[in-house]
This record gives structure tokens, C-alpha cells and sequence, in this order.
């Protein structure tokens, strides 16, 4: 609406887009770091702190759901969204005017739909939607190769991005590794299904507004790194 594009300090909202594994979580990690001071929405995080909760009008745990690479319904997924924005809105004021980062969010058309309108609300849009593409090959050794610090949280990859020294954190020395829940081969698999089903149709959506940038993902981290920045460079439409 007219109220949106007459907000000019309005802080650049971000989708990142991708399948499984593309590496958006490593760039938005960078880019919370970064200059643009951005917050994050990182839906995946938030589920994954009430793995325990049962899913609303299903038998099944969010945890059990995500361990098998399944989407959860989208109701949910919007609530947590719509508490987060509000939770944040409430601690830093107006978010309106901050960067933002939606990380894992949205993964469906009804999801995107709805962050349109929660957008609104807060009286801003999705001005950078940037799509991480990327090869199926890569896509798997990304995902089958990722580890956790368990102790800092720094995100490491046994073909990528291994620790300096095999079994210690670089950054605080800790010797003890996650590895999500979610990453095997079987919900793999299932993940990529639902990817392709349910949110590959969202880069038409975003073409449609204008806002969709893409990135070779296939591209070592530094030079996806600098595509991202060149494009949130630039001024919003
Ligand atoms: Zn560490």
C-alpha cells in the first residue's frame, strides 16, 4: 500500500531462498555480523527450541516432523513468524526502520502470502528475495557434511569448510559437534521433494514483485558472500 513506499527509513526486509543445503544459513550468519546490523527471523531455530511441542491437531512432535524432512503445517509456522516480529518489535521498537532477515521463511506460497500481509502490518514489505542456486551434487555434500560447534554455534562442513584443526572449534576451542537432527540422507531426500513441491514456486512469486535477485550458490562462500552485498547495495525499488 501508498503508507509502505512513504516510510523512506524503512530497514531492508530479506527473504533468503534456496533448497536444502544451498548455504543461505552461513549468509545470513555473515550478514547479521555485517554492516547492515540485521536481525534475524530463523524460523528453523525457533521450531527447533520447541522441538517437544506437538503439533497443533497432529499426533506428531515438531521435532519428529522436521527429523523427517516434512513441512510443518503452515498456520504454525506463520504464528511463530507473526510472535517473533511482534517479541522483537516490543524489545527493539520499531522494526519497521531495522534490517531483517527471514531465514528458512517462507517455504510455501501461503507462507509468503502471509508475510506480505505481516509485512504490511509493521508497515514495510520484502524488498530482497535472493534466490541461492544451486547443484543437486553440491546441494547434498553441503548438507551430509555440516557440523555445529556445540559450544559457540559456528557452522563447519567436513568438504567445505572443516575446522582448522580436526575436532576443535577455530573460534573457542571446544571439541564437541552437533550435527542437526535433520541432516541424513533419507529426510534429505524428503526435504528436497517438499523444496521443489512447495517452495521452488515461490522465485515465480517473487518474480512477479519485482524483488527477486539471483545467486550462484554453487561459488565458493566469499564470492556468494560479495553477490549478496552487491545486491543489498542497492537502493530498494
Ligand atoms: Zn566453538
Amino acid at each position: 500500500m501508498k503508507a509502505v513506499k512513504e516510510n523512506k527509513n524503512r530497514g531492508k526486509w530479506v527473504v533468503l531462498l534456496g533448497a536444502p543445503g544451498c548455504g543461505k544459513g552461513t549468509q545470513s550468519e555473515y550478514l547479521i555480523a555485517s554492516d547492515f546490523n540485521f536481525k534475524v527471523v530463523s524460523v528453523g531455530e525457533i521450531l527447533r527450541h520447541n522441538k517437544d511441542t506437538i503439533v497443533p491437531g497432529q499426533i506428531k512432535t515438531i521435532g519428529e516432523l522436521i527429523g523427517a524432512g516434512l513441512l510443518l503445517p503452515n498456520e504454525v509456522v506463520i504464528g511463530v513468524v507473526k510472535l517473533e516480529l511482534e517479541k522483537m518489535n516490543s524489545i527493539i521498537g520499531n522494526i519497521s526502520d531495522q534490517n531483517i532477515i527471514f531465514d528458512g521463511f517462507p517455504r510455501t506460497i501461503k507462507q509468503a502470502e502471509a508475510l506480505d500481509e505481516l509485512a504490511k502490518g509493521f508497515n514495510n514489505s520484502i524488498n530482497y528475495v535472493i534466490n541461492f542456486e544451486i547443484k543437486e551434487d553440491v546441494l547434498f555434500k553441503r548438507i551430509l557434511g555440516r557440523y555445529k560447534c556445540s559450544n559457540c554455534g559456528r557452522i563447519y562442513n567436513d568438504y567445505f569448510l572443516p575446522t582448522k584443526v580436526s575436532g576443535v572449534c577455530d573460534v573457542c576451542g571446544g571439541k564437541v559437534f552437533d550435527r542437526r537432527m535433520d541432516d541424513n540422507e533419507e529426510s534429505l531426500k524428503v526435504r528436497i521433494t517438499e523444496y521443489y513441491k512447495n517452495t521452488y514456486p515461490l522465485i515465480d512469486f517473487y518474480k512477479k514483485s519485482n524483488t527477486l535477485y539471483n545467486v550462484n550458490a554453487d561459488d565458493e562462500f566469499e564470492h556468494v558472500k560479495n553477490c549478496v552485498l552487491e545486491i543489498l547495495n542497492k537502493e530498494c525499488k
